[in-house]
């Protein structure tokens, strides 16, 4: 069988973008292959649907009118997020919807699997051999945009861990409370506030948030905005505001993640819940190539292998000289965008 030219990795904001950008590359679709387990949006599909957003609705339909083969103008009609209003945030449910509906115009175009990847062998002549669960692939060039997963702390002692993707989503978390506990919270950023919050309104009897730095809110400075990929926005931003740098709740205490606050406080806790970020989904197995090496300017990981998405963020450097890591859709657009595929 002819090997595909092109091979895409996952169904998520970043896999999305990345095979929108091969068709406005006028790549024919049948030589390009599409594989994710159910083609839902990815994690944001699948896990935050319930989760309010960072970004701007604005934000989100720049990733959505971004490329041409999306055909935004044609689906944007039959869905909320392109009737929000555009200078505020929303619950990713709407993101998620549009992923969805996007998803499903490209997959009309290209060549898709519903399967899961085991394992990419790099062969002597530089194409892949893509094993999955089902069967295998051949591809001269291979994009990645497998996911990350939570990132989870590990100290002795520690009480049971409650999975963040339950945490976070207010309505699953009901499922799993109990007032009675104490919840510990790692974490100060975006996911972790909104966790805070979640528990401090369904009326845990003590959350305990541990933080290593101070709340930090983004600022917009006109033509970029500091703090944009780490700082707190949106109605995450607002709660904190409120309730971290106001009155504290009674039932919210804060101390540094310093070793004597952790043996004090954390046997405290019944449950405890990581919000300390996010690590690179390790889902395949890489065979000729290390994807814990890439080029975090231009997605490279080895001669026809490029990774994206929140798995191999860009680094960035802001205007006052800080390093960030882009994560989030409209970024993701524009760093593929400017990648060498093709
Ligand atoms: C709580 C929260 C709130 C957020 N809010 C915002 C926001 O407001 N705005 C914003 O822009 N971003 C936001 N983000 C970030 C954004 O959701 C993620 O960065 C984005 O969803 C990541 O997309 P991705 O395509 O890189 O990965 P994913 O969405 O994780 O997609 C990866 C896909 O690859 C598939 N996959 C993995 N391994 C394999 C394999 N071996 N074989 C086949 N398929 C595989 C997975 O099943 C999945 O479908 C938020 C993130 C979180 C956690």
């Amino acid at each position: 069988m002819k090997p595909y030219k092109w091979t895409i990795i996952g169904a998520g904001a970043a896999g999305i973008a990345a095979v929108a950008k091969l068709l406005d590359l006028k790549i024919n679709g049948e030589t390009i292959l599409w594989i994710d387990p159910d083609f839902q949006g990815g994690d944001l599909g699948k896990l935050w649907r319930n989760v309010s957003s960072n970004t701007t609705v604005a934000r989100f339909l720049e990733y959505f009118n971004y490329y041409d083969a999306f055909q935004w103008p044609t689906i944007a009609n039959n869905l909320a997020l392109s009737n929000l209003p555009i200078n505020e945030t929303c619950q990713l449910t709407h993101t998620a919807d549009a992923l969805v509906s996007t998803s499903k115009v490209l997959q009309q175009k290209v060549a898709t699997a519903y399967d899961w990847v085991d394992t990419l062998t790099r062969n002597e002549d530089g194409s892949w051999t893509i094993q999955t669960k089902k069967t295998s692939y051949e591809s001269e060039s291979i994009v990645l945009a497998q996911g990350a997963l939570p990132k989870a702390l590990d100290f002795p002692n520690s009480p049971e861990m409650l999975a963040f993707a339950e945490a976070i989503d207010a309505t699953r978390l009901k499922t799993h409370f109990d007032k009675n506990h104490v919840y510990g919270v790692f974490g100060a950023s975006h996911s972790a506030i909104i966790i805070l919050e979640n528990l401090i309104n369904l009326g845990a009897k003590k959350v305990i948030n541990f933080y290593k730095h101070p709340c930090k809110y983004a600022v917009d400075m006109g033509d970029w905005i500091l703090y944009d990929d780490t700082g707190l926005k949106g109605k995450a931003a607002d709660w904190a505001k409120k309730n971290i740098e106001g009155a504290i709740p009674k039932n919210l205490q804060r101390f540094t993640s310093s070793n004597a606050n952790i043996e004090t406080y954390l046997p405290q806790c019944d449950r405890v819940i990581y919000a300390t970020g996010f690590q690179r989904r390790d889902s395949i197995k890489i065979q000729g190539a290390d994807i814990h090496h890439y080029d975090n300017t231009t997605g490279l990981i080895a001669p026809g292998l490029y990774g994206y998405g929140i798995a191999y963020p860009e680094k960035y450097l802001t205007p006052i000289n800080e390093i960030e890591y882009h994560v989030g859709l409209s970024k993701f657009a524009k760093y593929i965008d400017k990648a060498e595929l093709g």
